[in-house]
């Protein structure tokens, strides 16, 4: 069931405004709603004019299905892919799923659905039909002006996407030649000689383009390229220029009726900090939009929803710290950020049929940091001493014991069944690696505690030098 409530004035405000009801804003206002908290989800609602199908990776089903919501996608998907086909180096390859296939979804259904599911699952969440004018922050409760009129609440989550992010600041990689930002440009189409449902990604000189050709012969893609590209020309020039590239395209020689709809920004950008205030936080797209090679844009949607709602929770209880709930989500912003940017410039490396600017507009790959070397003979000690960092406990955050892990920017609270205390404990005396392999076995099976021993001299975590103190994982 859906509730319109255009113009509704809400006179006694809400617990927590969500700005857009994109997947991200519909899985924050679902998860909130469950909590038993009360909602205004704020969105337009208005058709957008954009690419008609994503691709939604394997990998993301444990977490939909964690919050309920894989069902509900399955239900606007065409189907899984059965194959993805790469024109990426020299020689064209085709990678097979094997029943594991990303899922091609319907973009305008999926939104739809997660914004019904946010609503029927509690009455207490409604959906304002309007667009966000204006956040004014007074006395500790946030105040969003809409085309339908003003809503309080207390903690406001901006999930309006990549436009939202631009407005507050979202930026690209300062090493990347980016001045030229990179644009879709959405097509659909028909192929001649249909096949069983697939995906896929073709380099041509100045831009890539990714496609989903679904088993009734219908293609919906989009080709990225600099917006330059686009610059001053007129609709028809610019569909006729776009169909050029198409026409030289291998991945699809028989592609026929054309047509396309209007560009749409695609460039890497997030924004500093997801913590805008200690009432507004800043979610999926809005926060850390993925350049789409990177490709799990919406798993990153969904994933930053269900962290955000857990961050509601904490600040909105007085019994828990809300400083590990900000510390939590910016440290999983990060992450995020780092994984995002590694995976693009890993998919830019890949790239080995052209040679041209276009292709030299995201740096290479940093190479990985090296840990300190090891030997095996001497006394080993944890670099800085036991620590805390946030951790995400049934559904709230709490600040647990933890251990730096200083090279790779990160931390271990647990890892598999060893926890921080665990590593600490046999930590003491110092003593070689042999030695604190044998200490830990005594309550963990080998392979854990040869694992975890590799992660902590790969982080950094273990020593010969002295132990560094008071050592802070995350700083606010
Ligand atoms: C061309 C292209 C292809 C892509 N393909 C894939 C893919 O295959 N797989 C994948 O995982 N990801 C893909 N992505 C990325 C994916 O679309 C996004 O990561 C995902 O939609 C982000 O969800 P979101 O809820 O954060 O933002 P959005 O989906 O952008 O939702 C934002 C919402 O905010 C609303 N809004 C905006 N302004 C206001 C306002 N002022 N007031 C109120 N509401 C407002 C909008 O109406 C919208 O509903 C692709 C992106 C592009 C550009």
């Amino acid at each position: 069931m859906v509730r319109r409530t255009r113009g509704l004035k809400l006179r006694a405000g809400v617990d927590v405004a969500v700005l857009g009801a994109g997947p991200a804003g519909s899985v924050a206002a679902l998860e909130l709603g469950r909590a038993g908290l009360s909602v205004a989800l704020i969105d337009p609602g208005v058709v957008q004019h954009s690419h008609q199908i994503e691709s939604f990776p394997a990998a993301g089903a444990p977490l939909a299905d964690a919050i309920g919501v894989l069902a509900p996608i399955c239900r606007t998907a065409e189907g899984p892919a059965q194959r993805m086909q790469m024109y990426w180096r020299e020689q064209p390859e085709t990678q097979q799923f094997n029943d594991a296939g990303p899922l091609l979804l319907y973009r305008r259904e999926l939104h739809q659905t997660l914004r019904a599911e946010a609503l029927s699952a509690s009455a207490d969440t409604v959906y304002i039909k309007a667009r966000v004018r204006q956040l004014i922050s007074h006395d500790g409760t946030e105040t969003v002006a809409t085309t339908h009129g003003d809503i309080q609440a207390r903690l406001v989550l901006d999930a309006r996407g990549r436009i939202g992010g631009r407005r507050i600041g979202a930026q690209t990689v300062p090493d990347w030649n980016v001045s030229d930002g990179l644009v879709a440009l959405p097509f659909s189409g028909t192929q001649q000689t249909p096949s069983s449902s697939h995906m896929l990604i073709e380099a041509l000189p100045e831009a890539w383009v990714w496609a989903a050709c679904l088993a009734s012969g219908a293609v919906h893609g989009a080709i990225f390229q600099q917006a330059s590209a686009l610059a001053g020309v007129t609709l028809a020039s610019r569909a006729a220029s776009a169909e050029r590239r198409l026409s030289k395209s291998r991945a699809l020689p028989d592609l026929a009726n054309v047509g396309f709809s209007r560009p749409q920004s695609a460039e890497f950008a997030a924004v500093p900090d997801p913590v805008l205030s200690d009432t507004r936080l800043v979610i999926g797209d809005a926060a850390l939009a993925r350049d789409p090679i990177a490709s799990h844009g919406l798993v990153h949607a969904l994933r930053t929803a269900v962290q955000a709602a857990a961050v509601v929770r904490t600040v909105l209880d007085p019994q828990l710290d809300s400083e590990a709930a900000y510390a939590f989500i910016r440290h999983k912003h990060r992450d995020a950020m780092k994984n995002a940017r590694l995976a693009t410039a890993q998919a830019y490396a890949d790239q080995s049929l052209f040679d041209t600017p276009f292709w030299h507009r995201v740096a290479a790959l940093p190479s990985a940091p090296e840990p300190a070397a090891i030997s095996p003979s001497e006394p080993l000690r944890l670099s800085s001493s036991l620590t805390r960092a946030p951790v995400l406990d049934s559904g709230t955050i709490r600040w647990a014991p933890a251990i730096t892990l200083p090279v790779i920017d990160d931390f271990i609270i647990t890892h598999g069944a060893i926890s921080a205390v665990d590593i600490a404990a046999c930590c003491q005396p110092p003593a070689s690696l042999p030695e604190l392999a044998a200490r830990l076995a005594r309550w963990h099976d080998q392979a854990s505690v040869m694992a975890v021993l590799e992660h902590l001299i790969r982080g950094g975590a273990l020593t010969h030098g002295p132990t560094s103190q008071g050592a802070q994982v995350i700083s606010d």
